[in-house]
């Protein structure tokens, strides 16, 4: 059984800079899948 933690360390988190679509991927992500613009990855602040 496996468990997705939300907070887990191994969720990249990115933010395309062209169209602004957010999402948290388990895998890179080179490219937006919205609109094939570059995204980046945002640093998740663990509380
Ligand atoms: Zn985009």
């Amino acid at each position: 059984m496996v468990y997705h933690d939300t907070y887990s360390p191994d969720t990249y988190y990115y933010e395309c800079q062209d169209c602004r679509w957010r999402e948290t991927r388990e895998e890179p992500v080179g490219t937006c899948p919205r609109c094939g613009g570059g995204v980046r990855n945002i640093a998740v602040p663990r509380e």
